[in-house]
Parts: C-alpha cells; sequence; structure tokens
C-alpha cells in the first residue's frame, strides 16, 4: 500500500502518521498567511482617515459603551496623532441594570484601552438623565452640559450622534438634538465645529468592510481603521464585560462601525432646514 509523503507504513500491519502534527501546523500556516495577504493587504491600503486637524476634540456620549461601539475607528484615529487630546462627555452612567458602578469601571478601561487618559473623562451623574430608553431626555439639561464643557475644555470640535442615534436610541437622539439647539441658539464658541456620525441602514451596518464604497462615494469625513486598530477596538469592547451578551459579540464581528466611521459636519443652515423639514 502507498501512503502519501506525510504518512508511513508501519512494519507490523498498522501505520502512523508521521509527523501529522508538522503537516497541521504547516497547512495552518499557509492558510494564514493566506488570510493575511488576501485580505490584510487591502484592509491597510484602505485604512485611511480623512478629519481635519483639531488639537482638542470632544465626544459626546449617552452611555458607557457607545464610545467603541460606535465612535472607536474615530476615536482611535485621533488618539494616534500627536498632537490631539480627546475627551470624552459621558451622560449617563449606565445604570438601566442597576451595574452603574460596574459599568462606569469598564468605561474607564475601555477609554484606556482606546489611548484616552482617565483626565479627559466626564461621566456625569445626574438622576435625571437615566440610562433608559423611556425617559425623555431634557435638551436644555444637555445642552447646558455640553455647551460648559466646550468651553472648559476649549474645545475646537464636538463629535456626537446624529438625529438617529445610530440605533434610533432615545438617549442618543436627545445628545443630538441637545447639540443642534446650541448651534440654533448661537451658544457654540466661534470656530468650535461640530459634527455628526452617519446612521446607516441596517444592510450598510452589517456588511463590514464591505461598506466601503458606499462610504467614499456618499461621505466627506471618515475613519477608516487598519485591521490592527479595529483589534484595539474589539479589545475596548471586550472592556465591557456586563454587556458583552451574545448578539454584542456579533456586532463586533459584522458591524461596520468597528472599522468605519463617517462623520458630517452640521451647520446652523443644515439644522434650520432640518426643522422645516421636520415641521412640515
Ligand atoms: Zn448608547
Amino acid at each position: 500500500m502507498k501512503f502519501p509523503a506525510w504518512m508511513t507504513g508501519g512494519g507490523d500491519g498498522t501505520f502512523y502518521i508521521r509527523s501529522a502534527y508538522s503537516f497541521l501546523v504547516a497547512s495552518s500556516t499557509e492558510a494564514l498567511e493566506h488570510i493575511i495577504i488576501v485580505k490584510r493587504f487591502p484592509i491597510r491600503l484602505l485604512s485611511d482617515v480623512r478629519f481635519p486637524d483639531y488639537r482638542r476634540v470632544l465626544f459626546v456620549i449617552s452611555h458607557p459603551d457607545d464610545e467603541c461601539m460606535f465612535f472607536g475607528p474615530t476615536i482611535r484615529s485621533l488618539t494616534k496623532r500627536e498632537d490631539c487630546q480627546v475627551n470624552i462627555l459621558c451622560l449617563s452612567k449606565g445604570n438601566y441594570e442597576k451595574q452603574g458602578k460596574l459599568r462606569r469601571d469598564e468605561l474607564w478601561k475601555s477609554c484606556s484601552t482606546l489611548g484616552i487618559p482617565q483626565s479627559n473623562i466626564t461621566l456625569v451623574n445626574a438622576t435625571h438623565l437615566p440610562d433608559d430608553p423611556n425617559v425623555e431626555w431634557k435638551v436644555e439639561t444637555i445642552a447646558k452640559i455640553i455647551s460648559k464643557a466646550v468651553e472648559s475644555l476649549d474645545i475646537q470640535a464636538v463629535i456626537t450622534f446624529d438625529r438617529d442615534g445610530v440605533s434610533q436610541h432615545p438617549n442618543h437622539c436627545a445628545v443630538y438634538y441637545a447639540t443642534a439647539s446650541l448651534c440654533l441658539a448661537g451658544l457654540m464658541p466661534k470656530g468650535c465645529k461640530i459634527y455628526t456620525l452617519d446612521t446607516i441602514n441596517i444592510i450598510r451596518k452589517y456588511i463590514s468592510l464591505f461598506d466601503l464604497v458606499c462610504t467614499f462615494m456618499m461621505s466627506t469625513n471618515w475613519c477608516i481603521i487598519s485591521l490592527k486598530e479595529a483589534k484595539v477596538v474589539r479589545a475596548a469592547m471586550q472592556q465591557h464585560v456586563s454587556q458583552m451578551r451574545w448578539f454584542r459579540r456579533l456586532y463586533i464581528i459584522f458591524s461596520r462601525y468597528m472599522f468605519i466611521n463617517s462623520l458630517r459636519e452640521i451647520n446652523l443652515s443644515d439644522i434650520e432646514l432640518e426643522m422645516q423639514i421636520q415641521d412640515s
């Protein structure tokens, strides 16, 4: 009986697999190299940031985990810039399941993973801003908090949710309306720009990197990160242990927000037009 090269016949009628382990390792390495060459190369090629150079940026989020679940690519792109100070303003401690203290610690760990120092995190612990989709957050209250943070930190760009809040969560949408109200009232400092994170449809949301084409065609500002940076964002997500359920794991694998963020600069005329459309 003739055996393949990696097998040898046994003299006593039995046969054993010679160096089967080595064979498996060699095959796995080959497969891995294939994955790295075929998959990683275009990812590296396409990793790209198109976002102006600001020195002080403020991310306004609603809950601990928003920072990495939605804004991870932008945060990683900016923390890598040597002269950019990234700040986080989180408006609730995420107490929906009475795990506020734990979620605060998770936020700290996640920010540390993303490269944001603890001193740049502000966590608002206010009873009137609970983590609860059924409680309407007052726009005026949030606007005051944002305005205070922008002034005290001398912020040049605020980045937050758009009116659909990526996941339509009312707490996310409320942050947008508060920011828009500041802009409408002329209360944002001159020179402070506002950017909102694009909410995209559910198909685009879960096709991961395949959304690149749509992003390039439809956006003016974007942050697309490499596989290596995406691992950092994934690691930050995994710091939110209390939230790590099966659907979150699927989100990490398939969501486009783990690799790609597209952002829109909003100004007064955009907001006024939007309000007119809403009223009509
Ligand atoms: Zn949230």
